[in-house]
């Protein structure tokens, strides 16, 4: 029975939600309902959008030296908080508390970006670009602007959204996934404690009818969505036909490519690590290897076995686990489903991760490291995103085979190469058709002040998340072209003004 009911956040306050409409929230280590959460009317939306509209006039008065300084305190908070938040993350979505640390901790990272945007706002100025002509620019906040997030980063996203948006000077609605909603609600609150007034960050828990309402609403200008593919399609061209800006990140099918040269100890410690950690969870989850060359293949899974073989799946507060049980009943049968397509399109199953069982948690979510080598490019279990802990071994005779895999598959999140060979990882990162490329980085998620975006159905719209593009993203620039005459007016002219 569930004991716990998660509202909103609306205008600085909890509010239980209204709709009877309910969805449970899991821990996956036990298999139980541990919360239930109700999902928003489109009513109880716009309450939020109207609380977010009124909170922004005062907002983007503040200076963002002030602005900043809301971000110091709500980062100090956060620290603070750590460890509880840290619990109730890994005890929603089942990563391991190591892994939730991380989750938050990356998105801290963007706010301690957010920090700086007193200088990340400042404009551009010409003197004298014509005579007695100065010309600026000024980067100025777009109003209300909205996040949805997806369940496998409850903190890390929506830090990535709100916090850089709300230190530019907007206000925000945030939907966050109604499978994990216990981060994000308390993430509102802590930006309140740090001094962002009521409305300025305001949560709603919801389904389709939440995300519709956003994006159809005349007062959410912007629009930031990351999760799967076709949903992120769904978003980007509903709000742009609605006049938003919006960029939607999907999907992801990232590769490994292992050149012969490579260290092979160091790709298979790094290979597990990116394949299994948070069971595949992972939109930069590195759920395909390529082995380049003769005999690659067989020594990198002579490597793989025993690396395996030593992983531990515990619940996600076993500070000893690797990784634990993925995030609902339902996305298991998906997993499993996979499996059985990979065994069906004639991949060998090396190992198989169905049926796991952990004693004392048997109704827990868990699935076991699986590994299939053989995989062949005209897969579906391969062309699809699995998003559980599967990895698929592939061969190529050549790099310029390997190159193709990821270039020609139709996501493009990250990719990495594995090589002790500049030239050949040089020639890679410039010619690969993906967003973000790893060289012997496993995980190539940029840093907070570079930008994290994929391409193809990775992603839609064209600005990335943070970095200076989320800056770009979260505001919109004018430009000033000032005259001060003095004495005698200038001649009246009917062409238009050049610099002849
Ligand atoms: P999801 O697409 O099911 O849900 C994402 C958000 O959309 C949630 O807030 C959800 O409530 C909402 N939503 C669900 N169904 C909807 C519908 N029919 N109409 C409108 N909104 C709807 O994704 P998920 O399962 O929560 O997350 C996993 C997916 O996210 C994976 O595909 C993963 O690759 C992707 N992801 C991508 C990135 C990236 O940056 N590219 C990062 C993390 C996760």
């Amino acid at each position: 029975m569930a004991t716990q009911h998660y509202g909103h956040f609306i205008d600085g306050r909890h509010v239980a939600g209204t709709s009877g409409r309910l969805a449970p929230v899991f821990n996956p280590s036990q298999g139980e309902i541990k919360a239930e959460v109700t999902l928003a009317t489109r009513a109880e939306v716009e309450r939020a959008i109207a609380s977010a509209a009124a909170a922004q006039v005062n907002w983007a008065q503040v200076n963002p030296q002030r602005r900043a300084r809301v971000m110091f305190a709500f980062k100090a908070l956060v620290e603070a908080n750590m460890d509880a938040l840290a619990r109730l993350l890994s005890e929603e979505h089942g990563k391991v508390l190591a892994d939730a640390r991380g989750d938050i901790q990356r998105g801290l990272e963007v706010i301690e970006f957010a920090c700086g945007i007193p200088h990340l706002l400042k404009g551009e100025y010409t003197e004298g670009a014509g005579p007695g002509i100065d010309v600026y620019s000024m980067r100025q906040p777009l109003g209300v602007v909205a996040g949805i997030t997806p369940f496998n980063f409850p903190a890390m996203i929506p830090m990535w959204m709100f916090g850089v948006a709300i230190a530019c000077g907007n206000t925000f609605v945030l939907k966050p996934s109604e499978k994990d909603p216990g981060v994000p609600l308390r993430l509102a609150e802590l930006m309140l404690e740090a001094g962002a007034p009521a409305g300025v960050l305001n949560v709603v828990n919801g389904d389709k009818e939440a995300v519709d309402t956003l994006l159809t609403h005349p007062d959410v200008r912007a629009l930031s969505f990351v999760g799967s593919s076709d949903i992120a399609q769904y978003v980007y061209s509903t709000g742009t036909a609605h006049g938003k800006r919006i960029q939607a990140m999907g999907g992801a099918k990232n590769h490994g490519i292992v050149l012969p040269d490579a260290d092979l100890d160091q790709a298979v410690n790094d290979i597990v690590g990116a394949a299994y950690g948070s069971a595949g969870e992972r939109c930069m989850a590195l759920p395909v290897a390529v082995a380049v060359g003769d005999g690659t293949a067989e020594a990198l899974i002579e490597r793989l076995l025993p690396a395996i073989e030593g992983l531990k799946i515990g619940i996600s507060t076993d500070p000893d686990a690797n990784y634990g049980p993925v995030v609902t009943a339902a996305h298991r049968e998906r997993v499993e489903h996979y499996i059985q397509m990979g065994v069906d399109e004639g991949a060998r199953l090396v190992v198989d991760g169905r049926g796991f069982s952990l004693q004392g948690y048997e109704k827990g979510f868990f699935i076991g490291p699986t590994l299939f080598d053989h995989v062949e490019p005209h897969m579906q279990s391969y062309r699809e995103e699995i998003f559980g802990p599967v990895l698929q071994i592939m061969r190529a005779r050549t790099v310029e085979e390997a190159v193709r895999l990821p270039s020609q598959h139709q996501y493009g999140n990250g990719v990495a190469i594995f090589t002790r060979n500049g030239q050949a990882a040089r020639e890679f990162a410039q010619r690969v058709n993906v967003g973000m490329v790893g060289i012997n980085v496993p995980i190539p998620v940029p840093v907070a002040y570079h930008t994290f975006g994929g391409w193809k159905r990775s992603a839609f719209g064209d600005a990335n998340q943070h970095g200076t593009e989320g800056v770009r993203f979260f505001t919109k620039i004018k430009t000033v072209t000032q005259r001060w005459p003095e004495g005698q007016a200038p001649e009246q002219s009917f062409v238009i003004p050049t610099m002849q």
